[in-house]
């Protein structure tokens, strides 16, 4: 029988993370009127970190690939299939015992903000362009990340 992920974890860098597997999500970009846009979730105030805005994931299963836990995620907590996006790089975050990571994608049609579906993990769904990012309370995780995310987004729009 296969070890159930759940439950918390401490990282060697003392943070507590939920999924003993580690977690995915899915960075969806698009190109805007004003730059490249990214696909944010208000995370449900109950929640870890609730009220801040990240990327759509969450804790993997046992045996599950990134890209699979991500995509299982965003059909969880938005309704969107695996033929919505087309897939592209993956970046890790590694914490030492645990890591995070980002599988970024494109949408394969038009996907508007208001047209999702969401469960109760998020209040909120938006497009929100890179340059204004600053203005929103960013989930910590992503605000680490961002630096590296940064140059992967600019790449995929070439
Ligand atoms: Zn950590």
């Amino acid at each position: 029988m296969l070890a159930s992920t759940d439950g918390w974890t401490t990282c060697a860098q003392g943070h507590r993370h939920w999924g003993r597997a580690g977690a995915a999500g899915l960075l969806l970009h698009r190109d805007g009127a004003d730059g490249p846009e990214v696909l944010l979730q208000h995370r449900a105030a109950w929640s870890h970190h609730g009220g801040t805005w990240g990327t759509p994931g969450g804790a993997l299963h046992h045996g599950e690939t990134a890209a699979d836990g991500a995509l299982r995620e965003v059909r969880e907590e938005l309704g969107l299939l695996p033929d919505d996006v087309v897939l592209g790089a993956r970046s890790v975050d590694d914490h030492g015992g645990w890591a995070y990571t980002t599988v970024l994608a494109r949408p394969a049609r038009r996907i508007e903000a208001a047209d999702l579906r969401l469960d109760g993990e998020s209040d909120g769904v938006a497009w929100v362009p890179l340059s204004g990012l600053g203005e929103v309370d960013l989930h910590p995780g992503l605000a680490a990340s961002f630096g590296r995310l940064r140059p992967l987004l600019e790449d995929a729009r070439r």
